[in-house]
């Protein structure tokens, strides 16, 4: 004899916590925020001549960050020059990674300004 309802308990709907989970992950409405300090990253404009795709990543430019602060002396340590490097943000691959910069001031003028800026 086959029991028909077996299987009727088999679609459960989606936990709703996990739909929450893997919408937060998508959000980019939202500032993006340094994996190391919380700092809001600013879109950062991509050089020309790189290998990374899309046109901007988005980088923290705090100088407070531990990673930029540990960078100047792994840097010195293992390279021996006075450099270091900021936290940066693919928006394509959700990656990290480190985007060289030889001073405070390096690379910030790339900054590109927020969107609220240009809603007028
Ligand atoms: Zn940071």
């Amino acid at each position: 004899m086959v029991n028909c309802s077996e299987k009727s308990g088999g679609q459960r709907p989606p936990d709703f916590s996990e739909v929450l989970f893997s919408v937060s992950q998508m959000d980019f409405g939202g500032p993006i925020r340094c994996p190391h300090c919380n700092t809001p990253m600013p879109r950062w404009a991509n050089p020309e001549l790189t290998n990374w795709s899309g046109e901007f990543q988005y980088v923290c430019f705090s100088d407070a960050c531990p990673y930029f602060i540990r960078g100047w002396a792994w840097m010195e340590d293992n390279f021996n020059v006075h450099s270091s490097y900021r936290c940066r943000l693919d928006p394509t691959t959700g990656e990290t990674g480190p985007l060289p910069v030889w001073s405070r001031e390096a690379l910030k003028d790339r900054i590109v300004p927020s969107e609220e800026d240009f809603d007028a």
